[in-house]
């Protein structure tokens, strides 16, 4: 055993880093393990790369508006500029992550740490033991793939973003974040893009207003939606993948990625045998302080399960260390989380479903689409959506679901009010900002519609 840490962080993601700087500025002296890039995945394969792709995708649509505004464009696109220039953001980054958490007093050990007891760690590369008061799991997830014959020539997220060229056409399996993400981008970016999806609708636990709208505009970008199918075997033909869907079709394509969700990186470090228990899906199980069953062993981030969203695993980690380290115990609540389908067209959400709202009371229903302004010049007909929803006894808003352009950011706004539980009223204090797509939420008069005891009218 070495010199005993308070705190030995598993993982540097985000929610680890996180965690471990702020413990460090408590006075806790902290040491963050980690095998392969600090950053987690959300900076070095997740979020931060993927909306850097987005946005080269979406130039294919200020292109195709462009003209209508008067401009010519001969546009060329070059993948192995774009990856480069991701990897240098990447690099750059992971060096802010490093220098930060150096600067907070954290030591970084890169090597994978094996939790041989309630108080101690082993480093797997260095052969030495830590001794430590407490230990946070933050290992994240990782991408799974179905267990199918021929599974091993698809890709998932993680080479999607370390393509050498890209594919002349590609097979996407999972309709959530993931798959729809990717879809957008190698659409945008000029490869054939088909989707297949086990369930009858993308987007499976959305508003259904933004599984519909999300889907016929991702149509109208020419993406293919094959719905109620699964990928039953792959094989290997010429350069392409041969796959043969559940429905017995057969099809070539020039690449497939699996995005059929994440599982929690729980195996081969040690919980198992120190009894660390899990929930039904095969994550950390915590309490409300991230807090696993053995007293001295906390979990926050994606091997929780809890959300899988950065900004979850950021809280969870602040929330431990304040608890921890700062004599503050502090619950995380996740009962209204925003998040964001960065999609073209992008979705954005928070709070109940219509679906959902209609099983919590009379609730009134404000929905507008239109065609967002960036697109009445050109021919394109693709439309915003913007709903929110209200109880009608009062009208707090418990329910906003947006489509289109600037979706992501107009939803973190939304969240403030809601969080402070603003009703409809209060929405419309505000003095409409013009010409916005934003504006429409602070300007609906008239329910669209209601539901009064759970039946629409
Ligand atoms: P999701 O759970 O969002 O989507 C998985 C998709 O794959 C669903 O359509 C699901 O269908 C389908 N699926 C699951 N298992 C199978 C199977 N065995 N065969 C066929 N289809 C299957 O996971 P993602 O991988 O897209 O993303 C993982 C998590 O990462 C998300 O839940 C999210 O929390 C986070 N994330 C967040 C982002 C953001 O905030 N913008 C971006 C990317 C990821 P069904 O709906 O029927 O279950």
């Amino acid at each position: 055993m070495g010199q005993p840490y308070d705190l030995v962080v598993i993982g540097a993601g985000s929610g680890g880093v996180r965690a471990a700087r702020m413990a460090a500025t408590y006075g806790a002296k902290v040491a963050i393990l980690e095998e392969y890039r600090v950053g987690g995945t959300c900076v070095i394969r997740g979020c931060v790369p993927k909306k850097l792709f987005v946005y080269a995708s979406r130039f294919a649509d200020m292109f195709e508006v462009a003209e209508s505004f008067g401009w010519q464009v001969d546009a060329k696109f070059d993948w192995p500029t774009l990856v480069a220039n991701k990897d240098k953001e990447i690099a750059r980054l992971e060096a802010a992550y490093v220098a930060n958490l150096e600067k907070a007093g954290v030591e970084i050990i890169r090597d994978r740490g094996i939790v041989t007891g309630p108080n101690s760690v082993h480093l797997v590369k260095a052969g030495r033991d830590l001794d430590t008061r407490f230990i946070l799991v933050a290992t994240g997830g990782h991408a799974g793939k179905p267990d199918i014959p021929g599974a091993e020539l698809g890709i998932t997220s993680n080479e999607a973003f370390n393509l050498e060229a890209l594919p002349h056409s590609i097979l996407i399996e999972g309709a959530g974040y993931i798959g729809l993400e990717f879809a957008t981008i190698f659409a945008g970016l000029g490869v054939k893009t088909t989707v297949i999806y086990r369930g009858d609708r993308i987007l499976r636990g959305f508003d259904e207003d933004v599984r519909t709208g999300v889907d016929a505009g991702m149509q109208e970008r020419g993406i293919k939606f094959i719905y109620e199918t699964t990928i039953r075997t792959m094989r290997k033909f010429g350069d392409d993948i041969e796959v043969t869907f559940s429905d017995d079709v057969v099809a070539p394509f020039g690449a497939v990625m699996f995005a059929t969700g994440r599982q929690p990186n729980v195996a081969n470090f040690g919980l198992e045998a120190l009894g660390v228990r899990l929930t039904p899906m095969g994550a950390i199980a915590v309490d409300e302080y991230s807090r696993t069953n053995l007293p001295s062993i906390y979990a926050v981030g994606d091997v929780t399960g809890r959300a899988n969203l950065t900004p979850v695993a950021i809280r969870e980690g602040a929330a431990f260390a304040e608890t921890v380290f700062n004599d503050n115990p502090t619950a995380v609540d996740l009962s209204l989380v925003a998040t964001a389908v960065f999609a073209e067209p992008e979705a954005a959400t928070i709070g109940l479903t219509e679906v959902e709202a209609a099983t919590h009371g009379d609730i009134d229903i404000y929905l507008t689409r239109f065609r967002p302004m960036i697109n009445t010049l050109s021919l394109k007909s693709q439309r915003m959506m913007l709903k929110l929803i209200t109880l009608a006894d009062g009208g707090k808003v418990i329910g906003c679901h947006i489509v289109g352009p600037g979706a992501a950011e107009m939803i973190q706004l939304v969240a403030v009010p809601m969080a402070m539980g603003a009703s409809k009223a209060d929405f419309d204090r505000a003095i409409a900002v013009h010409p916005t797509a934003a504006e429409e939420l602070v300007t609906f008069k008239a329910p669209t519609y209601r539901y009064r005891n759970g039946a629409k009218l």
